[in-house]
């Protein structure tokens, strides 16, 4: 039997060999991603662990965390529970949001069991930041809702997490009423340390709903909306949809624990 130590450190040679020949790809930590890819900076070999990376390291990391799920999935209010634990902690939290999302209040984050809190109200990361100034620098935590309607989402996410330091949370769709790409919400996703994914509850049946169904007659992708436009439902009923007039209207909220 080969002791594990020896038969790593026999895979680390045989790799040591093997890349003189091929590309390797290596799992990396934020620090060492961001150091390495945009400028091309050489890391120390695999095989060598103990010489000293040559790269310069910023000396915190970011961190992305991302919260998805369809419509009246409780993603805002996942996201206030969360703002709520860093700034028990003590950090700055930033909440932004769409100005494309006006539905409740223009400046103010509202979920739609009621909860709010003050935020930025932005169309784009980019104008955030101009808006912001030094002040940027002393934010820890950008959290953002509703992050498919930002076009600059993964250049800012890339940026404030690689290179500033910056903890993101988001929130989004992580598809749109045709269970296509929304946004670039999906492009951050190999970014993130974390992904959670929230389930509704179907408006027809109860069962857990993963898809946002258009109950409202436009083929747009980018149609703001609530109950009246949209309802959540599990696969059964969305695999229904073709034929949604013979589903009839939707019933009450199920109660709960039903
Ligand atoms: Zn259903």
């Amino acid at each position: 039997m080969i002791h594990a130590g020896r038969r790593l450190q026999a895979q680390l040679v045989s790799l040591s060999a093997w890349r003189g020949a091929q590309p390797v790809t290596a799992p990396l930590c934020c620090a060492h991603s961001s150091a390495a890819a945009p400028q091309d900076v050489p890391l120390a070999p695999l095989a060598e662990a103990d010489v000293p990376i040559r790269a310069e390291l910023p000396a915190a990391t970011g961190r992305i965390d991302l919260i998805l799920g369809p419509m009246f999935a409780g993603k805002t209010s996942e996201l206030l529970r969360r703002i709520q634990v860093h700034e028990a902690a003590g950090r700055r939290v930033a909440v932004v949001k769409s100005d494309k999302d006006d539905r409740y209040h223009r400046s103010r984050l509202v979920t739609h069991d009621g909860q709010a809190r003050e935020c930025f109200a932005t169309a784009t990361l980019a104008q955030l930041r101009e808006r912001l100034g030094a002040a940027y620098h002393d934010i820890d935590v950008f959290a953002i809702d509703e992050a498919q309607f930002f076009p600059d989402l993964l250049a800012f996410c890339t940026a404030a997490a690689d290179s500033h330091a910056k903890h993101l949370l988001l929130a989004g769709l992580d598809g749109d009423f045709r269970r296509q790409r929304f946004g670039q919400v999906l492009d951050v996703l190999p970014l993130a340390d974390t992904v959670t994914k929230l389930a509704a509850r179907c408006a027809y049946c109860g069962t857990p709903a993963l898809f946002s169904l258009r109950i409202a007659a436009d083929a747009r992708q980018e149609v703001v909306g609530g109950a009246d436009k949209y309802a959540p439902v599990c696969r059964r009923h969305y695999a229904a949809l073709e034929t949604r007039l013979r589903l009839g209207p939707i019933p009450p909220a199920p109660a709960a624990g039903t």
